[in-house]
């Protein structure tokens, strides 16, 4: 018998707790998914999509998997073997395209950020003369760090600019096509507020015109999902896999609730939720690691104070309060936290619970 566990905060690096809505509508009676009702559904979601992705790209839909499933998708649909990515890296999510675009046979440049500081465009830019493929993190959840992806999109000349927004969206603003990205991806269990499950994904006619002929992966074939979720674009839904029809109906439900709120309160929310705990912190003398200026408001870094241990600090949380904090990734898995205010825990009230007892697990 599992013990019953008492609702946990979910103030890690995500998932994040759900918005309300977006749990009961998993309960609603399931729907084939080649229903009218549902495919109006997807339309719903992908219009929803859309929005925040500030992008009219008619493909614009929920990938069936996790955010790294967005990513293979993004690499997966653009290299040929031996096109050139240029891949900035300022955490771990940069490291991981890197990985995933080198198992499709790109040519990577690897240009490389101390972890903690934003992407510098023009590095990025001086790192080859004519790359296939550009690529950066928006939000990098292992660091904290936002990048300015609109400077990426103004050196990106002929490249395909890939952007990761997990973190990022429905949590700051994401305008894909002022930006000129031309692939993005993103994640439902960070700032949309939904369970993990489903990959929001964006690409440009572009992109789309210069995608890879047959890539490796047969699942993520951007030319054969076309059928899959283009209702509103006016073609014809076709058979390609079996949608996972629960998730969408949540998708849409947290879709909703954010419409409701209204996308600038949402991310509103979300900035002055993250400066209040960042404020905190440091009041509490805590150092915060990514650069000043350079910090999400979703995802805050802390330093672990000299001669705290991480791992208990963590589990006096969990266990006393039923609070999830994360540890850092890489060579700072023991030295920074990892503190997310995400989707409906973006509040006040949060806030002040995580100073509570983040002091008194301290101390
Ligand atoms: N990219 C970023 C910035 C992330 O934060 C994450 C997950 O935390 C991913 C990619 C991978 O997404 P998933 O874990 O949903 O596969």
């Amino acid at each position: 018998m599992s013990k019953t566990i008492l609702e946990r905060r979910l103030f890690g690096p995500g998932p994040s707790n759900p918005y309300p809505e977006a749990t009961s509508a998993l309960g609603l009676p399931l729907l084939g998914h080649l229903d009218p009702e549902f495919i109006a559904r997807m339309d719903n979601v992908c219009d929803g999509l859309r929005v925040l992705w500030g992008t009219k790209n008619s493909r614009t839909l929920p990938l069936s998997a996790t955010g790294s499933a967005g990513m293979e998708a993004a690499f997966v649909n653009t290299i040929n073997p031996g096109d050139v990515a240029v891949i900035a890296i300022n955490g771990l999510f940069g490291e991981r395209m890197c990985e995933v675009a080198s198992r499709v046979g790109a040519e990577i440049v690897r240009v490389e950020h101390d972890y903690g500081t934003p992407i510098d465009a023009e590095r990025v830019a001086a790192a080859h003369p004519n790359p296939k493929v550009i690529a950066g993190v928006h939000a990098e959840t292992s660091t904290g760090v936002v990048s300015d992806i609109a400077a990426l999109g103004a050196i990106k000349g002929d490249a395909l600019l890939i952007t990761d927004a997990v973190t990022s969206i429905g949590g700051m603003p994401v305008l894909a096509d002022e930006w000129g990205i031309d692939v993005g991806y993103a994640g439902t269990q960070k700032c949309i507020g939904v369970a993990p499950g489903l990959a929001p994904f964006t690409i440009s006619d572009r992109a789309f015109e210069r995608r890879v002929a047959k890539p490796q992966s047969w699942y993520l074939d951007l030319g054969l999902l076309g059928g899959y979720a283009t209702g509103s674009t006016g073609g014809k839904r076709t058979y390609h896999h079996t949608a996972p029809v629960a998730m969408v109906a949540s998708l849409e439900a947290g879709l909703n609730r954010i419409q409701a709120e209204g996308l600038e309160a949402v991310t509103k929310r979300h900035q002055e939720a993250g400066k209040a705990l960042q404020d905190g912190i440091q009041e509490m003398g805590l150092e915060l690691f990514a650069a000043e200026g350079h910090r999400l408001p979703q995802l805050t870094t802390v330093k672990v104070p000299n001669g705290v241990d991480s791992a208990k600090v963590r589990s006096y949380l969990l266990n006393r309060f039923n609070i999830e904090i994360g540890g850092g990734v890489a060579q700072y898995a023991d030295t920074v936290w990892r503190i997310g205010l995400m989707g409906p825990n973006a509040n006040p009230a949060s806030v002040a619970l995580i100073l509570a007892s983040l002091k008194e697990a301290i101390d």
